[in-house]
């Protein structure tokens, strides 16, 4: 059994060492990072590893994104509080939970049926009711419920989802990591600026990949 105490201690190193020392500045996402319980999107047997900096796999063969993966993205969408987010790629829920307590509704789509219904579950259980879940393939978005000041991918794309692009609000930002499987991806944020995309890349990243039916 793993004391409350050491878990608390983990975080704190990860809140220290592993965030704001590598450059997560955004107060509000610190904060979010410490509320978020990431114990409980782990699985039971990681529960002592749930602080440390790396991807941890999940069900369906997949993975809860690093925490400073998280914590960079969420940052790097410069929330305020007040926008509707779109999250593709569910997984756990965990990153859904991170982004709920810095917005004020997350809409979040999961391909896999297993952990769409596992992480609806955890996020109703922990009590994250400003998260909305859909089952589905994320590379469409999510029309009925756009535009979103934020859209953020957690899986890896070839090249950046027309369907997205379309469903961002005038001056929300897209965050994608883009590029080839196995080789690590760049992070681009999309800022939509007079209907067009103003592109920054914000470095180099590695996610399972995002799939797109044919
Ligand atoms: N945000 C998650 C990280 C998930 S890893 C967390 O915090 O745990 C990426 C997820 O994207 C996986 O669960 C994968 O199944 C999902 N995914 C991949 N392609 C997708 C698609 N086209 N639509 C929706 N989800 C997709």
């Amino acid at each position: 059994m793993l004391s409350e105490d050491r878990l608390l201690a983990a975080k704190q190193r990860m809140l220290d060492q592993h965030l704001r020392a590598r450059g997560i500045t955004d107060e509000r996402v610190l904060a979010a990072m410490e509320r978020v319980p990431r114990e409980e999107f782990v699985p039971a047997p990681l529960r002592g590893h749930a602080y440390d900096d790396r991807a941890l796999p999940v069900e369906c063969g997949q993975t809860i994104s690093q925490p400073y993966t998280v914590a960079f993205m969420a940052q790097a969408a410069r929330l305020q509080g007040h926008e509707r987010v779109l999250e593709i790629g569910t997984g756990s829920g965990y990153g859904a939970a991170v982004l709920s307590q810095l917005a004020s509704e997350v809409c979040t789509i999961e391909r896999w049926p297993d952990l769409y219904d596992s992480a609806t579950q955890r996020l109703e259980r922990l009590g994250f009711r400003n998260v909305v879940t859909k089952l589905g393939d994320g590379s469409l978005g999510w029309p009925e419920e756009s535009p979103f000041e934020a859209i953020i991918v957690t899986a890896a794309a070839e090249q950046l989802p027309h369907a997205l692009r379309d469903q961002l609000a005038e001056g929300g930002r897209l965050i994608i990591p883009i590029g080839e499987l196995g080789e690590g991806q760049t992070m681009f944020r999309f800022t939509r600026r007079n209907d067009q995309l103003v592109e920054e890349r914000l470095g180099l990243f590695s996610f399972v990949p995002l799939v797109c039916p044919p």
